[in-house]
């Protein structure tokens, strides 16, 4: 017989700036899709850093990749990651690892997250090893720079990183 813990829908934030998405994200965002039965990927309206695509572009590049996946789903919040959880009933928050540079951040949200709100769980997934390097930040750095960016990032966002590059110079 279902029991109320086998009916409850678990549903997870994938959050981030995603200024833009990359292979690494969509990675994590692979990954989250098969562990849970709802993803709600997050984009960052306020994020201290100024982004290179507006909040709106970054919305439309992600739900363009996403749409391959049935369950996940593309919105934007402001404020408190944690009562965005609580308000949208999401009990996890899945963030990605990749050195151990991200992991004293990561560490001091994750604890402080957890004082605001102790049924939001963070989880990790470790980086895919080909993504390890991967930001966005390196991707605009070598996109501006010339470089080749295949395979960091998918086509859609390629074309559309280029096409920005172009307008700005
Ligand atoms: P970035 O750090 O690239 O600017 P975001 O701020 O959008 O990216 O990060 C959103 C989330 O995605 C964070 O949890 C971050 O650790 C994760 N992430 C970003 N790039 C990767 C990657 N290459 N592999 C795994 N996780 C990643």
């Amino acid at each position: 017989m279902a029991n109320e813990t086998t009916m409850a829908v678990k549903r997870a934030l994938v959050p981030g700036s995603f200024d833009p998405v990359t292979n690494g994200h969509l990675d994590i965002i692979a990954r989250s899709a098969s562990l849970f039965d709802e993803v709600m990927v997050v984009v960052a309206r306020n994020s201290s850093k100024q982004p290179l695509f507006s909040l709106v572009e970054r919305m439309d590049m992600l739900t363009e990749v996403c749409q391959p996946f049935r369950n996940v789903s593309v919105h934007t919040f402001d404020g408190l990651l944690v009562q965005y959880a609580e308000v949208n009933a999401a009990t996890v928050i899945v963030k990605g690892l990749r050195a151990v540079s991200d992991f004293e951040y990561e560490l001091q949200m994750a604890l402080m997250n957890r004082r605001l709100a102790e049924h939001v769980e963070t989880m990790f997934l470790m980086t895919g090893a080909e993504y390890s390097y991967l930001s966005s930040n390196i991707v605009k750095e070598i996109a501006r720079l010339g470089g080749a960016i295949e395979g960091l990032v998918p086509k859609s966002v390629e074309e559309r990183l280029r096409k920005k590059l172009t307008e700005r110079e």
